[in-house]
């Protein structure tokens, strides 16, 4: 097995064996009151923000697009709480789905190796004993193997489909189309007309635009660019924004099986 593999904290063997159970409740029904009911494990981590890298915040460094002409000093160092996890430093996410097929996967044959090692046979996905399955028939092996269940095509007993929006990461750009690193710049212009008193000639338009008035004052137009740098009011700072399909984590309840893992009649 490749050791590059992230061995997650979860294991579907639980649910594997409570599914065999229930499958074989079929031939030798439990005790009274004794049901078992297979769940899935829990499948969400706590995940450390990826936007502040767990800090909690953003060191933000104003970026210089001549707004500060003439000021003296290093670049504008601004601290901000991490709008993506409010400040946690931490997000609630879904297991990483691809790595979660791997661990399925990987239980799934740990699984089935354990019960044809006690030299169980197959009945669809369940396991029966060697001794009991010579005594069912057809119509029993059936109601076997429909009581264990079979995976459901779209996620593979995991009940999680990832998030297509931010394929997954649980984090999409900013959507704001003006966001320049996380920063929103405003240039504004301003408009003043300045007289200047001057030549002669009376209420005759001149060539270089500006108007002569009767007095002889001529007005001409000054333009002042202004630039103001700050924080994106999207992102704040973070250049990305929490997915808003996933809210962050990563994947939805399977809309196949309604997120139990298992093919349903309705998806049969
Ligand atoms: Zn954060
Ligand atoms: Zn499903
Ligand atoms: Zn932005
Ligand atoms: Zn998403």
């Amino acid at each position: 097995m490749n050791l590059s593999i992230a061995i997650l904290a979860v294991s579907f063997l639980p649910f594997f064996e409570a599914r065999n159970q229930v499958a074989n409740f079929v031939i030798d029904p439990p005790p009274e009151g004794k049901s078992v009911k297979p769940a899935l494990p829990n499948l969400t981590v706590t995940e450390t923000c990826p936007a502040c890298d767990g800090k909690g915040e953003l060191v933000l460094e104003e970026p210089d697009y001549g707004q500060a002409k003439g000021r003296l000093g290093p670049a504008k160092k601004t601290r901000k709480k991490c709008p993506l996890c409010a400040g946690r430093g931490k997000m609630q996410a879904f297991m990483n789905p691809s790595e979660l097929a791997l661990q399925v996967a990987s239980d799934r044959a740990a699984f089935a190796a354990e019960h044809q090692g006690r030299g169980e046979i197959a009945v669809g996905e369940a396991f029966v004993p060697n001794e009991k399955y010579d005594s069912l028939d057809k119509e029993r092996l059936k109601l076997v193997e429909a009581a264990f269940g079979h995976p459901c095509k779209k996620c593979n007993w995991t009940g999680l489909e990832p998030c297509r929006k931010c394929s997954g990461s649980g984090l999409v750009k900013c959507s704001n189309s003006d966001c320049k690193g996380g920063w929103a710049v405003v240039k504004t212009t301003t408009e003043s007309s300045v007289r200047k008193s001057g030549s002669s000639s009376n209420g005759i338009r001149s060539n270089n635009g500006g108007l002569r008035s009767r007095s002889g004052s001529r007005s001409t137009v000054r333009k002042e660019t202004k630039i103001n740098v700050s924080p994106c009011p999207v992102c704040g700072g973070a250049k990305q924004t929490v997915c808003p399909d996933c809210g962050g984590r990563r994947a939805h309840p399977c809309s196949k099986c309604n997120g139990l893992g298992i093919k349903t009649k309705g998806s049969l």
